[in-house]
């Protein structure tokens, strides 16, 4: 019986949590500092959007594990509506004059008129050019899902309660300390470390390449209908446009930005009014004809901080004084569209036994 310490509650430390308890062997304590229902700087996931729009090049891993996680996405969508994830018309516009801002590179694959994800998502069609405003350059429009946070990640924790696994709180200073923290008293015989952008000040990992990509959002009641996004603005290339809807009540998400190793965890009033006249002139059935930003019902502003790593997400095995550990952090800006791809992939290194996380028609398998 294999006594293991996830470490991390956000989506990657819950989603890897979920596959590995789905094998009753597995005796499981997710520990954490933050857990969801809170919202703090330290803890990107309640912050996300969050939607499925693929960013990872192609042939990378990257694309890899957002490839691997659409149909897990799209099965929890059509399976289990409690889990908060809704389809959503999805409109994604390109300027090419874009491509060398952070932003722009950032969503380089996501805005290229012949991606890999064409075949992944529902309904692909690039929209005509003679329908296009003046200064886009291509568009495409495509069925998408948009997560409703403050819904899915407490779904999470309650599938992993259901098969079993204990939930936690503490701080921990060192990553070998979390053995000690077992629910059962016993030393833990791995460690699966998903502690975000923290993995750059935690004992024993002290990750530099870890970084943050800070995103300021402004949540308000409207809903426009489908979501959009582009490749950048002109107001900066730290700066982003982008709107989603989140299922259930959850409100529509106004983003963005791209601050690269930008800590500031208070938004910024000049940016909150960029965001919202950007995301208008995008999408303008925000708001009422002839409305601007007075047409917003604001619920509220808020800033996360995207876990980025220099030279990708580390998903790898590793031993801290004797204690064995499997590494899943960094994932940026993909979290949650990368979570089931990663979550696989660190159940494969742990060793630990596991059931059908191959199979497609059990995926889930509640
Ligand atoms: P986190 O959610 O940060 O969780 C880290 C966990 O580790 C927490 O529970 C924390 O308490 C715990 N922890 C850390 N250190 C310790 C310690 N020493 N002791 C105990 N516990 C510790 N992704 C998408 O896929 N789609 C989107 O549309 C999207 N939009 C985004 C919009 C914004 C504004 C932001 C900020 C992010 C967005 N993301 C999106 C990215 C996504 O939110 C992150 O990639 C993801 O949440 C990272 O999850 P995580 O579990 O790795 O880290």
């Amino acid at each position: 019986m294999p006594n293991i310490v996830v470490l991390g509650a956000g989506v990657s430390g819950l989603t890897t949590a979920y596959l590995l308890s789905k094998d009753p062997a597995n005796k499981i304590t997710v520990l954490a500092k933050h857990m969801p229902g809170d919202y703090d700087i330290e803890y990107a996931s309640p912050w996300a959007g969050a939607n499925y729009m693929p960013v990872g090049k192609e042939g990378s891993d990257h694309a890899r594990w957002e490839r691997e996680t659409w149909p897990y996405l799209k099965e929890i969508t059509e399976k289990y509506p409690e889990a908060g994830i809704h389809f959503r018309g999805t409109l994604i516009y390109n300027r090419k004059k874009d491509q060398e801002s952070d932003t722009g590179k950032w969503f380089s694959e996501l805005t290229q008129p012949n991606p890999w994800y064409k075949d992944v998502v529902l309904d692909f069609k690039p929209i005509p050019s003679e329908k296009l405003a003046p200064r886009v350059d291509n568009a495409q429009e495509f069925t998408s899902v948009c997560i409703n946070t403050a819904i899915y990640l407490p779904w999470l924790v309650g599938q992993c309660i259901k098969n079993g696994a204990t939930f936690k709180r503490a701080v921990i200073k060192h990553i070998a300390d979390a053995a000690k923290e077992h629910h059962t008293g016993e030393q833990a015989d791995l460690i699966v470390n998903c502690t975000g952008l923290s993995a750059r000040t935690l004992g024993g990992v002290n990750d530099s390449k870890m970084h943050p990509a800070r995103g300021q959002i402004v949540v308000v009641r409207n809903d426009p209908g489908p979501m959009a996004s582009a490749s950048g603005t002109d107001d900066g290339e730290a700066e982003a446009v982008y709107i989603m809807t989140r299922a259930a009540g959850g409100g529509t998400i106004l983003g963005g930005s791209y601050q690269k190793h930008n800590w500031d965890p208070l938004p910024d009033p000049n940016l909150a009014n960029r965001i919202m006249k950007r995301a208008i002139a995008l999408t303008p059935s925000l708001v009422k004809p002839g409305q601007g930003i007075e047409g917003l019902d604001i619920i509220r502003h808020g800033v996360g901080l995207r876990p980025l790593r220099e030279g990708g997400t580390r998903i790898e095995k590793d031993e801290v004084n004797g204690v064995k550990v499997v590494h899943n952090y960094g994932h940026g800006g993909f979290g949650y569209q990368a979570s089931f791809g990663c979550s696989v992939e660190t159940v494969a290194l742990s060793n630990m036994p596991r059931k059908d996380t191959d199979e497609m028609t059990s995926r889930i398998g509640l």
